[in-house]
């Protein structure tokens, strides 16, 4: 989408608004609300505070931990869980409403799989993240999050059998990268490395669209939550590229970066919700 006028193009990235998992969660947590008169999640269900204002308005209330939960049902995250916290909220008498994203169970079952056939399981990603605490739940004890290399070095004696795969929301070519160096670190004589692409497409192409986008323009907006890692991504890309910002709302828009600047573009994170894209259109073209 393409707005002209004498001084300013703005556009839109192709990829925008929630990704097929967020949109998947919200909608089966907006109907349990809605019949229940309300409930309880555990943890945010998406890293966007825009969103979640207005689940907290169908009664969503968010417990940070299990020891939290007051009623006896509670929706888990598209981020998925680990089969230990499953047990523990089970152990409890609580009900689970699971939102996990078909994405991410993919990548769950695939750490599992490996884990089971003997491979120690090496997962890219943010080790602090939901989604990769779940995933390595599956690995029960015998999976690795990382970003880098250096954790080989800890290793003692190097396992045979290797098996990587990737949080979902990681960038490609980082991804490739990481495994490029463990084959150079950790690949020993009669060792065996199994790689499974567990990158989810949505994030794929959202990438890509922000990238040939931001190869345009003078200034990138990425809009989405501060906390969200995968507009953080989104905005890291861009900034590679071009003069970047992050912003959550179109208020925190500063009208200085705006001088000088002849092309804006304007991507969204994967949990943004395409009305907040629309207001900081919007607050660009006023
Ligand atoms: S970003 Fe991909 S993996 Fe994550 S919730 Fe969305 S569709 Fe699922």
């Amino acid at each position: 989408m393409a707005d002209k006028n004498d001084r300013m193009k703005i556009e839109k990235a192709d990829k925008i608004g929630f990704c097929f998992g967020v949109k998947r969660a919200i909608d089966i947590l907006e109907k349990v609300a809605r019949e229940r008169g309300g409930v309880e999640t555990l943890g945010a269900v998406v890293h966007n505070r825009q969103v979640l204002q207005k689940l907290a308005e169908l009664g969503v209330s968010v417990a940070r931990n299990v020891e939290d939960i007051r009623g006896d049902v509670v929706v888990t995250s598209s981020h998925g869980i680990s089969p230990q916290l499953e047990e523990e909220i089970r152990a409890r008498h609580i009900e689970i409403i699971s939102t996990t994203c078909p994405f991410v169970l993919r990548a769950q079952v695939a750490a599992r799989r490996l884990a089971e056939a003997g491979f120690l399981v090496i997962i890219f990603g943010d080790a602090e993240h939901p989604e990769v605490r779940g995933i390595l739940g599956w690995t029960k004890g015998r999976g690795i999050a990382a970003l880098d290399d250096k954790f080989v070095a800890g290793l003692g004696q190097i396992p045979r059998r290797i098996g990587i795969l990737s949080q979902t929301t990681q960038v490609p070519t980082q991804f490739t990268a990481f495994v490029n160096k463990l084959i150079d670190t950790a690949f020993i004589r009669d060792s065996e490395m199994r790689l499974i692409d567990t990158i989810c497409h949505d994030i794929r192409e959202r990438q890509a669209a922000a990238i040939e986008l931001a190869g345009q323009m003078d200034m990138m907006l990425v809009v989405g939550g501060h906390q969200s890692a995968n507009t953080n991504r989104l905005a890291e890309l861009c900034s590679q590229i071009t003069q970047t910002h992050l912003v959550e709302t179109a208020a925190e828009i500063q009208p200085s970066w705006l001088e000088g600047k002849h092309r804006i573009g304007v991507t969204a994170g994967a949990s943004t919700d395409e009305q907040m894209v629309n207001e900081v259109l919007k607050s660009l073209k006023a």
